[in-house]
């Protein structure tokens, strides 16, 4: 049996897994936000407002300038991970 990490809780926008305090995004009001990570989430708002085609395309590109995945990969799960995230299921897709 694989052992399940779903414990570890993961951005709710980008997929990104969070385990340290820093990696998690901060509130209006300074604090944490334990929904959306730093890169997404920075003093209560998205740090990138785009819809999730416009999103999927930007995490194809860091996949693969950072992750050495081919364009048709990184596209699969970029495709497969996000729309299920809470950020865009909330806003409904066009
Ligand atoms: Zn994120």
């Amino acid at each position: 049996m694989e052992k399940d990490q779903t414990q570890m809780p993961i951005c709710q926008s980008c997929g990104m897994p969070m385990a340290a305090d820093e990696d998690f995004g901060t509130n209006a009001d300074g604090g944490k936000n334990h929904e959306y990570c730093q890169y997404c989430w920075q003093g209560g708002e998205f740090t990138a407002k785009m819809d999730l085609s416009e999103f999927i395309e930007m995490q194809v590109k860091i996949a693969t300038e950072n992750l050495g995945l081919t364009e048709n990969e990184a596209r699969e799960v970029a495709e497969n991970t996000l729309p299920e995230l809470k950020r865009w299921q909330e806003k409904g897709i066009e």
